[in-house]
């Protein structure tokens, strides 16, 4: 029987664990304060942008938003986090990716305060999270852990296959598999867009990560059986439905579950475990900013 992962379950959970950590901080006095910044008229962008502020709404963090137009100069964006940056009730800060052209990313990564940087990707946290000494996990990777976990899947001595090298998934994603520790000590592989034979490497693979951003890429005939699957994947194909377009993983689902032990359907396998672990990083935030001790899920 291959188990269906249910992302939403183990989001819950800890959502749940976030909101007790919230209900600490809030009895010290101490709201936890999550700042969005939105640059972008992407649909998309709004989407992801306006559950996170309604996850926090849910848990009892409080969140503040800014809109910038996308046509305005990149120092708009820069003076936004400067002040976000010196405001001491927010405690995390996300800037929705992506941002327009003319705005370098690697600035607006860099301006974010390493201490508000939920999102784990300025330069001191991605160093901290190589060394093995993580202040904030990247929330997808991080979350995909917690599935893992959840799910019984021991990762130590097994071989493991992530799809994808960019910088907010595949990259955290291996650097968390090969750390010490629970969660860690896989023996893992990274394939990108110039990787010869994928199939290769997933049809050795003990779990399967794919976060290639290619519909349906991996099916079951690149799959061993008893695989985990877990599929990051969120891709827009057109369909005949209300909105002409249903969301599709990069795996193959009714073919990759002939073969897997268990896998994550899209929606509804990773990306609840995204917004759960913003929440988390933001309640650590608070913490690690008040010196209020809480435990987190
Ligand atoms: P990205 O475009 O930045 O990176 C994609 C990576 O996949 C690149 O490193 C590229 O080398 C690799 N790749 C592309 N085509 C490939 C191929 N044919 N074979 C092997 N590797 C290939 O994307 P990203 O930001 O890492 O996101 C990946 C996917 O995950 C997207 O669909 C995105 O929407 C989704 N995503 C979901 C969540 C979530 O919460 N569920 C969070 C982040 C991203």
């Amino acid at each position: 029987m291959t188990t269906i992962i249910d992302g939403n379950e183990i989001g819950d959970q800890i959502t749940d664990g976030v909101a007790a950590c919230t209900d600490t901080l809030i009895s010290e006095d101490v709201t936890p304060g999550l700042a969005t910044v939105l640059m972008s008229d992407d649909g998309a962008s709004e989407t992801y942008v306006s559950m996170k502020q309604q996850a926090c709404e849910e848990i009892g963090i409080e969140g503040f938003h800014h809109e910038i137009n996308a046509d305005e100069p990149a120092e708009t964006l820069f003076s936004t986090i400067d002040e976000l940056n010196g405001d001491p009730a927010v405690h995390g800060i996300l800037v929705q990716m992506p941002v327009p052209d003319h705005v370098n990313k690697r600035d607006v990564l860099e301006r974010i305060d390493p201490m508000k940087d939920v999102d784990g990707f300025h330069p001191e946290n991605v160093g901290r999270l190589v060394a093995g000494n993580a202040r904030y996990k990247p929330c997808t990777p991080h979350g995909i852990q917690k599935i893992l976990a959840e799910t019984g899947v021991e990762t130590e001595g097994k071989d493991a296959v992530v799809v994808g090298r960019s910088d907010i998934v595949g990259k955290p994603m291996a650097n968390l598999l090969i750390q010490y520790g629970t969660g860690g000590n896989a023996t893992t592989t990274v394939c990108h867009s110039r990787t010869a034979d994928l199939a290769e490497k997933t049809r050795n693979a003990d779990i399967v990560i794919a976060a290639a951003g290619v519909p349906e890429m991996i099916d079951g005939s690149m799959l061993s059986e008893g695989t985990t699957v877990v599929d990051v994947g969120i891709n827009r194909v057109d369909a005949d439905t209300e909105k002409g377009y249903e969301l599709v993983g990069d795996v193959e689902f009714e073919s990759a579950k002939t073969k897997a032990d268990a896998i994550t359907p899209v929606p509804g396998g990773v990306g609840p475990l995204t917004i759960a672990m913003l929440m988390y990083n933001t309640a650590k935030a608070a913490s690690l900013q008040s010196g209020i001790d809480i435990t987190l899920p």
